[in-house]
C-alpha cells in the first residue's frame, strides 16, 4: 500500500533509501516483506523499509563473499582511504544525520548533533588512520628461521546492531571490519535502520566497491538467526542483549564462526563520602539519563556512601526532576522518548516490580503529564530507592530508572557492585587516588570511570567480561578482532638437526 510521507526536520522522507543494500545495489526484499519504522515522538509513519528475510540474507553473503578477495588484496592504505572520505561525507551531512537519527531514535537532536555524529565520524576517521599501521610482528624463534605473524582478514564477517545507538554502532563495527579487510553484512535493528541506510549511500559516494559493506534490515528471528547460523559467515560482532547473545554463542557451532559479543550491563555507579559532591551529581545524572538510560554503559545502579546519601539525593532528585522532556527535535528538549512503545511499557513494568518488592519511588515511575508528549513513548527520570538483591538492582531495565542503595565501607560497595551477572561499565567518585586504583581494580568490569562517567573514545578498548560478553570494540584491539594471526617460518640458513634420519647420506 502506498503512504504519503512529508518533510519532517527538513527530510523529505519519501526520498529517503528504503530498500535492501545488496551488493552495491537497492533492492526489495524477495518475498516484497516491508516494516514500518515509527517515531517514537508520536508513532507516526517515517518510513517502510525492506524487510530482508532469509533468502535475502542469503543473497548478502554471497555479494559479500564475492568481493571479499578484491577488497582483502586491496592495498591497507586504500582502504582507509575510503574510510577517511566517509568521515568527511558525514561531516558533510552532519545537520542531516543528526537530524535523521533523532526522528528515528528519539535522541534529543542536541546530544545527536554533539555526540552521535561527531563520534562516528572520529570512530570512521580513526580506523581509516589505523588501516596501514596494524603490523604484524616477528618472533625471536632460534638461529637460522625467520618467523613472522601477518594479520589477514577473516573474510564474511555478520554484525547485528541494537537500536539504542545505530549510527554510532555502526561505525563502531564497520570501521574496523572494513580497515582489516573483511566484508559485511550488517543486520541494523528492525526500530531504527533509517541511519544505517544513509550510511549506505555515503559508502557509495565516496567510492566502496559494490558488495564490501551489505545492509539488510529485518527482524532477529529471521535475517539475524539466518546471519548467525550462515555457514559461509565467518565471524559475528554482536551488539545486543545477553539473552539472545548466549543463543547466538550456541548457534555459532555449526562452522565455528568468530564471535564477538557486546551485550548486557548493569553499571554500578560507587560515590564515596569524600567525593566532589556536585561533581558526582552532574556525572551521575549523565550516566543515566543521557540517551533516556538506553545505554549497555548507564550506571544504572547508584551505590551512595551511607554519610554523603541524604545531601546527594537532595541535589541529584532536584536535578533529575528538572530535566526537560520534549519533542527530540526541539533543541531545548534534554531528553527525548523511548524508541519503542514496547520499551516504553517494559521500563514502566519495572516501577511495578520495584513497589512489589518494597522499593521506594523517589521521583519519576510515570510518562510525563505534558498532554503534547502523551502519543509518544516518554517516561519520566525515575529514581528508586532499591535492595541490592531486589530485581530492579540486578536485571537490566534500559531505561532512564536508576536504582539507589546505601554502602557503610569499600568492602561493602565492591560485593554490592559486583553482585550481578554483568560486569560492562561501573564508575566511582573520589578524591582519594589510591582509592581510585584501588576499586577500579577491585570492580569486575571491562571499562572503569572515576571521576567520570560514560567515557569513550575510537582508541579506548570498550567491552565487558562475564554477563556483558567477550570481545572489544575500538583501538587495536577492535584490528585483532576482525583479524586472523598467520604465523610464517622461514628457513633461512638453518640445517635440520643432526640426529634427525636424512636421505642421500652415503
Ligand atoms: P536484542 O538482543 O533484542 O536485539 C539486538 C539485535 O539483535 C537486533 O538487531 C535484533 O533484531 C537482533 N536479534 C534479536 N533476536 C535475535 C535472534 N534470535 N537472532 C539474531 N539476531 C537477533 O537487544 P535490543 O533490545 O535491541 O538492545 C538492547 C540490548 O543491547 C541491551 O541489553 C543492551 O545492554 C545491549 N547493548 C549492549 C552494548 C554493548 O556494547 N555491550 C551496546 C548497546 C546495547
Amino acid at each position: 500500500m502506498a503512504v504519503e510521507l512529508g518533510r519532517r526536520a527538513g527530510i523529505d522522507l519519501a526520498r529517503l533509501r528504503t530498500q535492501l543494500f545488496i551488493g552495491g545495489e537497492w533492492v526489495d526484499a524477495v518475498d516484497a516483506a516491508t516494516i514500518d519504522v515509527v517515531d517514537p515522538h508520536d508513532g507516526s509513519l517515517l518510513a517502510r523499509v525492506a524487510e530482508a528475510r532469509e533468502a535475502d540474507v542469503d543473497r548478502a553473503v554471497d555479494a559479500a563473499g564475492r568481493a571479499f578477495p578484491a577488497w582483502a588484496a586491496t592495498s591497507a592504505a586504500e582502504r582507509g582511504r575510503v574510510l577517511l572520505r566517509l568521515a568527511d561525507a558525514i561531516e558533510a551531512n552532519a545537520g542531516e544525520l543528526a537530524r535523521l537519527e533523532s526522528l528515528d531514535t528519539g535522541h534529543p537532536l542536541r546530544d545527536s548533533t554533539r555526540l552521535d555524529v561527531p563520534r562516528t565520524a572520529a570512530t570512521f576517521r580513526y580506523f581509516g588512520g589505523i588501516a596501514d599501521k596494524h603490523e604484524g610482528s616477528v618472533i625471536p624463534v632460534e638461529r637460522g628461521f625467520l618467523n613472522y605473524v601477518d594479520r589477514e582478514p577473516i573474510g564474511v564477517v555478520g554484525q547485528i546492531v541494537p537500536w539504542n545507538f545505530p549510527l554510532m554502532f555502526t561505525s563502531w563495527k564497520l570501521g574496523p571490519a572494513l580497515a582489516a579487510g573483511n566484508t559485511v553484512v550488517m543486520k541494523p535493528s528492525e526500530l531504527t535502520p533509517l541511519s544505517t541506510l544513509r550510511i549506505a549511500e555515503l559508502l557509495t559516494e565516496v567510492g566502496l566497491p559494490a558488495g564490501v559493506v551489505n545492509i539488510v534490515p529485518g527482524y532477529g528471528a529471521t535475517a539475524g538467526w539466518r546471519l548467525a547460523t550462515h555457514p559461509r559467515v565467518q565471524k559475528l560482532s554482536f551488539t545486543g542483549s545477553t539473552a539472545v547473545g548466549r543463543r547466538l554463542v550456541e548457534a555459532s557451532a555449526g562452522n565455528l564462526k568468530r564471535l564477538q559479543m557486546e551485550l548486557g550491563g548493569k553499571g554500578a555507579n560507587i560515590v564515596f563520602d569524600d567525593a566532589d559532591l556536585e561533581l558526582a551529581v552532574n556525572g551521575s545524572a549523565f550516566a543515566i539519563f543521557h540517551n533516556q538510560g538506553q545505554a549497555c554503559i548507564a550506571g544504572s545502579r547508584l551505590l551512595l556512601h551511607e554519610r554523603i546519601a541524604g545531601a546527594f539525593l537532595d541535589d541529584f532528585l532536584a536535578l533529575a526532576g528538572g530535566i526537560r522532556l520534549g519533542d527530540p527535535l526541539d533543541t531545548a528538549s534534554e531528553m527525548g522518548p523511548l524508541t519503542s512503545a514496547t520499551h516504553r511499557d517494559r521500563v514502566l513494568e519495572y516501577v511495578a516490580v520495584a513497589r512489589d518488592q518494597g522499593g521506594e519511588i523517589l521521583c519519576g515511575g510515570a510518562p510525563p503529564d505534558d498532554p503534547s508528549l502523551s502519543g509518544g513513548y516518554y517516561v519520566r527520570p525515575t529514581v528508586v530507592r532499591a535492595g541490592p538483591e531486589d530485581r530492579v538492582s540486578r536485571e537490566e531495565v534500559f531505561g532512564p530508572f536508576v536504582a539507589v542503595t546505601t554502602f557503610r565501607d569499600e568492602d561493602e560497595a565492591l560485593r554490592i557492585a559486583n553482585g550481578t551477572d554483568y560486569g560492562l561499565g561501573s564508575g566511582l567518585w573520589t578524591r582519594d587516588l589510591s582509592r581510585a586504583h584501588r576499586v577500579a581494580r577491585g570492580l569486575g568490569a571491562g571499562m572503569v570511570w572515576v571521576n567520570s562517567y560514560k567515557r569513550v573514545s575510537p582508541g579506548s578498548p570498550f567491552g565487558g567480561v562475564a554477563g556483558s560478553g567477550y570481545g572489544r570494540e575500538m583501538g587495536f584491539e577492535a584490528m585483532h578482532e576482525y583479524t586472523s594471526a598467520k604465523s610464517v617460518w622461514i628457513n633461512v640458513d638453518a640445517d635440520l638437526p643432526a640426529w634427525y634420519p636424512r636421505h642421500g647420506q652415503g
